[in-house]
């Protein structure tokens, strides 16, 4: 019996991944070479097509030649980054997504008003560690679980305002707010959460069709956020299993002995040749029939 796939949409690049990858290229045109020191977007398949083409990472900006044309990731940079790019005098490209320089010019907001800022999310993820740069450091906190909530100093005489990563799974996010609220009777935010709406709806259709399979396909790079949290969210809402591999390359690590019925999705940063490449693979190797599974899109 033949194996049937639901072609899940929304997938693939959200409106930030769109903006940074068409001036990439706008800008590889214009000089050729452009410097980075973190990966434009969190995917080994475009960046590894991107350094063919004359993306350049180093690890530091002071590494980067003077004059020369530098760009921020779609993940944001530091005030300090950017001053130091400027000191170089380099040809700054900032790929920050709008939704992000919002949240950071929030951020930014908040903490010279006085308050303590409490961030949900990964302290060593790009946008998060651009972000903690818009607060003096030391009035910050990053929690990324529970746990972390119990060890939160006293904030009885403080104001204190969150703030989440935009990229994390939405229902953790929730029962992690519950309990800083419990902790912090008095706590303030601008937003129920930062969780964007692209994040948000990749992950909802995700939670619809994932009781209905034996295996998610996750299309996406192993440190993109997003990527892990729609592999987690497949298993959490009751898909036998899943995974997440970068493109067709990876299929001989994924078992689809006993597979009935699938779903196959991709990460915000997932090019979207790489998974028309995985479809018509599936196909044609697999004679797997490719069924679409859509729900309403609001992300650009
Ligand atoms: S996932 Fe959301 S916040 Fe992140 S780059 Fe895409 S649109 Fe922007």
């Amino acid at each position: 019996m033949s194996i049937k796939c639901y072609l899940l949409s929304p997938r693939g690049f959200c409106s930030g991944v769109h903006r940074v990858v068409n001036m990439t290229e706008q800008v590889l045109k214009l000089y050729n070479t452009v410097y980075i020191t973190e990966d434009i977007i969190h995917n080994k398949m475009f960046m590894s097509d991107a350094t063919r083409k004359g993306v350049i990472k180093v690890s530091s900006i002071d590494d980067v030649p003077d004059g020369a044309a530098f760009m921020f990731s779609a993940h944001g940079a530091s005030p300090k980054a950017i001053a130091k790019a400027e000191e170089k005098e380099l040809i700054v490209i900032d790929g920050t997504c709008p939704i992000v320089k919002s949240i950071q010019n929030e951020v930014k907001a908040e903490a010279e008003s006085g308050k303590k800022i409490i961030i949900i999310g990964n302290r060593s993820h790009a946008e998060i560690v651009a972000l903690i740069g818009y607060t003096d450091c030391e009035n910050v906190f990053v929690v990324y679980d529970e746990a972390d909530i119990d060890l939160l100093p006293d904030f009885t005489d403080d104001e204190v305002v969150y703030f989440t990563q935009t990229t994390l799974d939405c229902s953790c996010v929730d029962v992690m707010i519950k309990k800083l609220k419990e902790k912090i009777p008095h706590l303030e935010s601008n937003s129920q959460n930062n969780i964007c709406s692209a994040t948000k709806e990749r992950q909802e259709v995700v939670r619809r069709v994932a009781s209905l399979t034996d295996l998610v396909i996750v299309v996406g790079s192993s440190h993109s956020s997003n990527a892990k949290r729609l592999c987690e969210i497949a298993l959490s809402a009751g898909a036998k299993n899943a995974v997440l591999i970068d493109s067709q390359n990876d299929l001989d690590e994924v078992v689809l002995d006993g597979v009935k019925t699938m779903a196959l999705t991709s990460s915000a940063s997932t090019p979207e040749n790489v998974v028309q490449d995985l479809t018509e693979h599936l196909k044609s190797k697999f004679g797997i029939i490719v069924e679409d599974f859509e729900i309403p899109k609001t992300d650009g």
